[in-house]
């Protein structure tokens, strides 16, 4: 049997990993991975996590199982903070998930087991893993223009033009915020379009949100998910704790999905809890009680909401820096785009060879798309990558 098997390709964002982990230049910079890093290159756990987590250890009494949906305070938690009072509790379903990941694949199977004849459409570009899991699950897929690639900002008019296409019942999946890999952002008036949109084709919103607080705050990074919540009967809503609260490992994450009235919401926890019972049985539980620890104690929200900010505001300002060494050495406001986009990615618009240039000749590790990680920047790094770009001619 294991004799059949082919070898998988890599993961091109793993093997760039390895690369930069490989070079031995001191002067290395690593743009790649989409892990948070402080000044000084660490991924830190937050201090509220380190709290909870002296809490957890010290109260608590047993390891047994929780639900098939996990612990209900979580879903209830992560629902407050990320839809706050869009949409009646009473209509949202809702399971704990091994992160993100885990909620898309979740969603996606959600879908299929309601209606395995609807497509699912994505935007291009989008987090490689979206197109991938879709793939691997056999759902119909379909693409919407989302980036151009001139002014580096949303090709409002291209995804719009695709996604009138859509039919009733398709599904459309939209980033909530800090769109992965280009950093460019839908402005409320767009999200209003999008909303727009689906009422009038009845198609459904499947909302990936795995940055909020890491745009524009926690409460502005909510604002497209809640709209879309607030106007429409039904959506998905695929959540990560992984960046937010730095829990990567812990695997935490939620999926949600909003039905148009109760009756359908309990026929949807109860296939929600199914589906975790086919994939896993219990979700992971340690990341989602320190979340849930967090967010229901105002002194532990209120320390992360203060590192959040911190992180956010850290990320902001290396976004401002390198626009302003780019302007200085192109004598140009093209690279203004890096202080608009929004998150930890910035789509630079370099080519393959580009990208490829500045890894050989100034050790700057990029995806092959040329998305950057901007956390991976400090400030002492910034003015080096704004050489590499000026001298790579992007
Ligand atoms: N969605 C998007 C858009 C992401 O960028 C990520 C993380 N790379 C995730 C979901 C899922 O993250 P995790 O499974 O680590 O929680």
């Amino acid at each position: 049997m294991l004799t059949n098997l082919k070898p998988q390709p890599a993961d091109k964002i793993l093997a760039l990993v390895q690369m930069y982990k490989d070079d031995p230049r001191e002067t290395k910079i690593d743009l790649g991975v989409g892990v948070y890093k402080n000044a000084e290159g660490v991924t830190p756990v937050m201090r509220a996590v380190k709290a909870a987590e002296r809490r957890i250890l010290e109260s608590q009494e047993t390891k047994a199982y929780t639900s098939l949906a996990g612990d209900p305070a979580f879903s209830s938690a992560m629902r407050k903070l990320i839809l706050a009072d869009s949409v009646d509790a009473g209509r949202v379903a809702a399971v704990a998930t091994p992160g993100g990941t885990g909620a898309v694949r979740q969603g996606l199977e959600l879908m299929q087991y309601a209606d395995r004849a609807s497509t699912i459409w994505i935007s291009n570009p989008t987090w490689p893993n979206h197109p991938s899991i879709i793939k691997y699950l056999g759902v119909p897929m379909r693409e919407y223009r989302y980036f151009d690639s001139e002014t580096r900002g949303v090709d409002f008019a291209g995804m719009m033009d695709d996604l009138k296409d859509v039919k009733s019942g398709d599904l459309v999946l939209l980033h909530g915020c800090c769109h992965n890999p280009t950093g460019a952002n839908l402005t409320a008036e767009q999200w209003d379009a999008v909303v727009e949109l689906l009422e009038r084709t009845g198609a459904v919103p499947f909302v990936d949100i795995a940055y909020q607080g890491f745009g524009d705050g926690l409460e502005e990074d909510g604002y497209g998910t809640r709209l879309l919540a607030s106007k429409l009967p039904e959506m998905i809503i695929a959540a990560s704790c992984s960046k937010n609260f730095g829990v990567y490992r812990e695997r935490t994450g939620l999926l949600m999905a909003i039905a148009p009235e109760e009756k359908s919401k309990a026929s949807a926890q109860a296939t929600l809890a199914f589906l975790n019972r086919q994939n896993y049985s219990f979700p992971p539980d340690h990341g989602a009680r320190v979340v849930t620890t967090i967010l229901d104690d105002a002194e532990l929200r209120a320390d992360w909401q203060a590192e959040l900010e911190d992180v956010r505001a850290g990320m902001l300002k290396l976004r401002t820096q390198l626009a302003d060494a780019l302007r200085q050495r192109t004598n140009s406001d093209q690279f203004d785009f890096i202080a608009d986009h929004r998150g930890m990615f910035s789509r630079l618009g370099a080519t393959p060879e580009q990208v490829v240039e500045m890894r050989e000749k100034f050790a700057i590790y990029m995806v092959g798309d040329s998305r950057m990680n901007i956390a991976g920047l400090n400030e002492a790094t910034v003015p080096i990558l704004a050489d590499a770009i000026a001298a790579t001619g992007v």
